[in-house]
């Protein structure tokens, strides 16, 4: 159970939440590109790529800057019109050779980074915005249940510049989902804001998105933020898709090194396998491939490193050490590795600095790739 479940309450104090279950639902659709491609004036910044949404699930665009994200939420947006594949809403085309329905008929959201709510106009009226095909005063009815539930309600006549960027982000929150999209296309929406305040608005915003039950594209470059909010993972490099899959799969399998490096600071070990077998200074290892013969980079988790007591293990000095709260980072000094290895403990057992002490390594911490 979450810290604010029940209480209604945002970490970042007096403001609150309205009451969870009450956003209006919809008909989540099937979002799919099918080897979508898009370039810029020859910079090509989608290429080939095939992607599902289920309905109702979130998933999250994962990768470095520059490597497509926001292209492919402006193609589902219909902002950009591929120059090769499909984009299809439930089986139908929305955007491919045949056919291109305008951003107006997608029935999708959309939520950005900065908010950009129309500052002349007052916070009901932001809300009012997406419902103009609505009858007045239906229009009033759903505009103030969406306010009130992202908790803005009493600001109804206030204009944005007075609201908090936390506040402003709830407004094109209740903005985004007051029309009752199939689809929320998220670039980047919780960047803007400090860390404790990020998480509050990112945590309330994933109980509203399943209340409402649309299908969700976000785009993130933290891949905390896409394993804390994310059905599926699908993470982009260079225009391309380069693994799509649960969190846990992404995180445990990444489909390659630079992958694996996108969500943790590894220790990293270039050694050879000889028939499979590689020599590590923490012991034998067997190699991924039966019998490879060849360079092979190893990557621990500093998690992934584990004191043990007696006489098992490496032995190792303690060259730093970092109190982080619950865990603590150590920099170890490993008999018969020239590099320094970063090891995280558990605060409750941390040595001191110059202390010898003797590791382990644990292998659900260990990933191999040929190099
Ligand atoms: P970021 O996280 O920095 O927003 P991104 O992953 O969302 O990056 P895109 O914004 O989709 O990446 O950009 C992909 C590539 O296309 C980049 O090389 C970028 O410079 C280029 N690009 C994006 N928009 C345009 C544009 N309007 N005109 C020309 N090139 C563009």
């Amino acid at each position: 159970m979450s810290p604010l479940d029940g209480k209604n309450e945002t970490a970042d104090g007096d403001t609150r939440w309205g009451p969870r279950g009450t956003a209006a639902a919809t008909f989540a659709a099937r979002l799919s590109f099918e080897h979508v491609s898009h370039s810029y004036a020859g910079v090509e910044a989608v290429r080939d790529v095939s992607l599902v949404l289920a309905p109702g699930e979130i998933t999250c665009l994962l990768g470095p800057s520059g490597c497509g994200k926001t292209t492919l939420l402006r193609l589902a947006a219909g902002v950009e019109r591929p120059q090769q594949g499909r984009i299809l809403l439930d089986g139908k085309e929305i955007a491919g050779p045949n056919s291109f329905v305008p951003p107006e008929r997608r029935n999708v959201g959309l939520m950005f980074q900065d908010f950009a709510l129309f500052p002349h106009i007052t916070i009901l009226d932001n809300v009012l915005f997406g419902l103009r095909h609505l009858e007045r005063s239906m229009a009033l009815r759903e505009a103030r249940a969406a306010l009130r539930r992202v908790g803005m309600a009493q600001y109804e006549k206030s204009y944005p510049h007075v609201l908090s960027g936390g506040e402003q982000q709830r407004v094109a929150l209740a903005r985004a989902i007051v029309p009752r999209p199939a689809v929320m296309l998220m670039d980047e929406p919780f960047s803007g804001l400090d860390q404790r305040l990020r998480e509050s608005v990112r945590e309330e915003t994933f109980a509203v998105l399943r209340e409402t039950r649309a299908s969700c594209l976000l785009v993130t470059h933290d891949p905390v933020e896409a394993m804390l909010m994310a059905d599926q993972i699908a993470v982009m490099r260079d225009g391309r898709l380069i693994q799509c899959d649960t969190p846990a799969e992404v995180y445990r399998h990444p489909e390659d090194i630079e992958t694996a490096r996108f969500f943790c600071d590894f220790n990293e070990l270039k050694l050879v396998s000889e028939s499979g077998r590689i020599q590590t200074p923490f012991g034998d290892l067997n190699a991924p491939d039966d019998g490879y013969s060849g360079p092979i980079i190893i990557l621990i988790r500093p998690q992934g490193i584990l004191p043990v007591e007696g006489k098992t293990g490496t032995e190792a000095t303690v060259i730093d050490v970092r109190y982080l709260g619950d865990v603590t980072l150590l920099t170890l000094g490993v008999h018969g590795y020239d590099d320094p290895v970063k090891a995280q403990v558990a605060s409750a057992t941390v040595p001191e600095k110059g202390q010898s002490m003797r590791i382990e390594l644990d292998p659900q911490h260990v990933l191999m790739f040929q190099s």
